[in-house]
């Protein structure tokens, strides 16, 4: 099959495939969280003082004995096994992003040959996966490659069903033999802990007497696309690099703004509740879903819970997401920016602290002014975001990322913070050293009997900033949708952490001068906005007015990933991880080695493709194009008829220009010799990706005059809006 006989054969399947029978969702009762080893399942298998000691741990992440870990893998194996599980596997989360398994299975055989399964406390707590070939920097070199597994106790495990089997699934972390983190979980785990104790000590000062421990919290809007999957096979950029490297514009985009919140498709539904359905059983609160802005576009989000669950949560949430998507027919693509001239898609990280005795320290209550526990913690977000924005740049820069921030559809790739109305109005007051009573939102009444008065919140929202206050959280709205949710949340509990810290050092000295609490707070946060300030911003983060102002106001503009990860080389960035224990110097120094390791990889490959899909498709359907051309041409001729040439010309100009950019595309990637990744990474930002954007110029213009029967690739229309 040639040009467009593959693409007619994928619309003629599409168009008569008999669509998924919907299911009806089954009552919440019955599915809620049957696949989790929950506490409440723990609570009628283990003993009395087993469970006391398993629910110590979950609640404040202190240690469990061994004796304990034997009665609850003794209690996890039989649940497991009850429901179909033979296997079991330790579930962790290398440094690329994505989520590791290895499976082994509770059989054993006894001295007399007979199978018997066995699950010891020892299994649960360690295993050791020859996880040599993970990504680790330099922490591990191959001859010393020992790497090991631990339980989490605080993330609960699950049954992963499949048509082929039901796995029992244990998250755990991921570290090396010398004990250095070579995951993603360790250093949220040690940033949760660092924010518990300097929040502690702030709280204490403040004159609470009794503190709970305190934890981090996150809800992930994630956004994807999907295609059908008769269409994305057709098409090796999106098979390889998850993103269309080539694409002329439909006539139609999303201009209309008539897909956002527009009725979901019903084979869209369809696929919706399966994955619902899916993340009930395995516990996670799938709350909200929708249509996104661009055509195809869609969003899902569960409700909050404990950073770390959401976290393992949100990487099991996106392997649904994929897994279903197969079932029904479609490819479902988390990459950042999947069509040039669309929306991109993000991943909406809303996150705030809290405990049982002190509630949400982010939520103003309804006289913010005068809660001041509110008022410092919102500062400490203020003073991180100041001091260590160009690192929230960098835990999310990506090159997938690196197309959507700064485009007009996502922030910019410039840290500011925005507050708000209301709360801005505060902290504008503290800095002038006099604080009044705030805005309140007060009652929306359209006037219309009918429609019922509600409380109006005291801010807007700014869809402009990258890192939103909206109400009792922060929204970091500038991370990537195919990016784990774990190095935003360790950046911003760290940074909070070391803002605490500050934050108890000053108070204390204020304290000692001041005995009245309130002045005291006032004093410090006063000094605070003072240093830090310049970080609020409420107004069009979109506008290049902005990004003038904000260099002038000592923010940093990092447009690409060669520009910010170089950042976790700060030393700033290095002191604040190692004063906070979250993550040593070569901890630090592994993870900017594999980040950038993967930023050139990505590009790499996504070059190579480049290369290969203009030879082996582009430039066949162009030339068999021109030839067609040139015999319609000398035939017109002969009967003494003469056409118009131009077109023919263009094409031709067009071959020309994509083969010649094609050579230097070739070259560039032909280079080596790199005097360093930082080097390397410029070289893949500027000239790799360049070269690629000369290429697809000529290539989608080629698309726009190539006689569509000869077309190799589905174009976007088809892509976007068959299903
Ligand atoms: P919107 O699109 O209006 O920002 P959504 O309802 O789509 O809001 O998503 C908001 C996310 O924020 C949800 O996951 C929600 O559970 C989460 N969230 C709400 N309150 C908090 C909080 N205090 N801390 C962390 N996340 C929160
Ligand atoms: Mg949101």
């Amino acid at each position: 099959m040639s040009g467009s006989e593959s693409r007619a054969q994928a619309v003629f399947q599409i168009t008569n495939s008999e669509p998924m029978s919907v299911k009806k969702p089954k009552s919440l009762d019955k599915t809620w969280a049957t696949d989790v080893f929950t506490l409440v399942k723990m609570e009628e298998a283990l003993s009395k003082n087993a469970f006391k000691a398993v629910k110590k741990t979950v609640e404040t992440g202190g240690a469990l004995d061994a004796g304990t870990a034997d009665i609850v893998a003794a209690a996890m194996k039989d649940w497991a096994m009850s429901k179909g599980a033979n296997y079991f596997s330790h579930i962790f989360y290398p440094m690329t992003g994505a989520s590791a398994e290895k499976h082994d299975g509770f059989i054993i055989s006894d001295s007399t040959g007979k199978a018997i399964t066995e699950f010891t406390g020892s299994l649960l707590i360690k295993g050791e996966p020859d996880g040599s070939s993970f990504p680790n920097g330099s922490i591990r070199v191959t001859n010393a490659a020992r790497g090991y597994t631990a339980w989490d106790p605080t993330s609960p495990a699950y049954i992963m069903q499949t048509d082929n089997g039901a796995t029992l699934c244990i998250p755990c972390i991921f570290i090396s033999w010398s004990g250095e983190s070579l995951d993603k979980k360790v250093p949220l785990l040690r940033s949760n802990s660092a924010m518990n104790d300097a929040a502690q000590k702030v709280l204490k000062l403040m004159g609470e007497q009794k503190v709970t421990t305190l934890n981090s919290s996150c809800g992930a809007e994630q956004e994807y696309f999907l295609i059908d999957s008769n269409f994305a096979n057709l098409r090796p950029d999106l098979l390889l690099a998850g993103r269309t490297l080539f694409g002329a514009a439909p006539a139609k985009g999303q201009e209309f703004d008539d897909h956002y919140f527009g009725a979901i498709p019903p084979r869209v539904q369809v696929y919706m509740q399966d994955v619902e359905n899916q993340l009930y059983r395995l516990g996670i609160p799938a709350k909200t879903r929708h249509n996104e802005v661009a055509p195809g576009q869609f969003e899902i989000a569960p409700y909050y819970e404990a950073a770390n669950v959401a976290a393992d949560h949100q990487q099991l949430l996106m392997t649904v997401l994929k897994n279903t998507a197969k079932k029904h027919g479609f490819v479902c693509l988390m990459h950042e920016k999947p069509f040039a001239g669309i929306n991109g898609s993000g991943k909406h990280v809303n996150w705030s602290v809290g405990n049982s005795t002190q509630g949400n320290l982010l939520d103003p209550g309804t006289t913010p002014h005068s809660n001041l526990n509110f008022l410092l913690f919102c500062g400490a977000v203020i003073r991180g975001v100041n001091k260590f924005g160009p690192l929230l740049r960098a835990v999310i820069a990506t090159a997938g990322n690196d197309h959507r921030l700064g485009a007009n559809e996502a922030p910019p790739a410039i840290l500011s913070v925005y507050l708000g109305s209301q709360i801005e109005g505060i902290f504008d007051q503290i800095k002038a050293g006099k604080l009044d009573n705030a805005d309140e939102g007060g009652l929306m009444d359209m006037g219309l009997s009918q429609i019922m008065p509600f409380a109006k919140d005291a801010g807007d929202r700014n869809r402009t900033s990258p890192f939103a206050f909206t109400g009792n959280r922060f929204e970091f709205r500038a991370v990537g949708s195919d990016q784990s949710v774990t190095g935003p949340l360790i950046a911003m509990n760290t940074m909070l952490a070391d803002s605490l810290n500050w934050i108890s050092g000053e108070l204390e000295i204020e304290l000692k001068s001041n005995s009245d609490t309130t002045a005291a707070t006032i004093a410090v946060l006063k000094k605070l906005m003072n240093e830090n300030g310049q970080a609020v911003f409420g107004g069009d983060g979109y506008s290049s007015e902005w990004h003038k102002e904000a260099v002038e106001r000592g923010l940093k503009n990092l447009p690409t990933t060669a520009d910010a990860l170089p950042y976790l080389r700060d030393a700033a960035v290095k002191e604040l991880f190692s004063s906070t224990g979250v993550l040593s110097p070569i901890e630090l120094e592994s993870r900017y080695e594999v980040y950038s390791e993967q930023y050139i990889l990505t590009i790499e490959v996504e070059a190579k493709l480049v290369i290969n899909m203009t030879k082996t498709s582009i430039y066949p359907a162009a030339t068999r194009y021109l030839t067609d051309l040139a015999m319609a041409s000398t035939a017109a001729s002969e009967m003494g008829v003469e056409i118009d040439n131009s077109i023919a010309a263009g094409v031709a100009e067009n071959i020309n220009g994509m083969m010649t950019a094609v050579k230097k595309l070739e070259d560039a990637l032909a280079k080596d010799g790199y005097k360093s990744e930082e080097e390397h990474m410029q070289f893949c930002a500027n000239t790799i990706r360049s070269l690629m954007d000369e290429t697809r110029g000529h290539v989608d213009a080629l698309e726009g005059v190539v006689a569509d029967d000869l077309w190799p690739l589905p174009t976007y229309q088809e892509m976007l809006y068959i299903k």
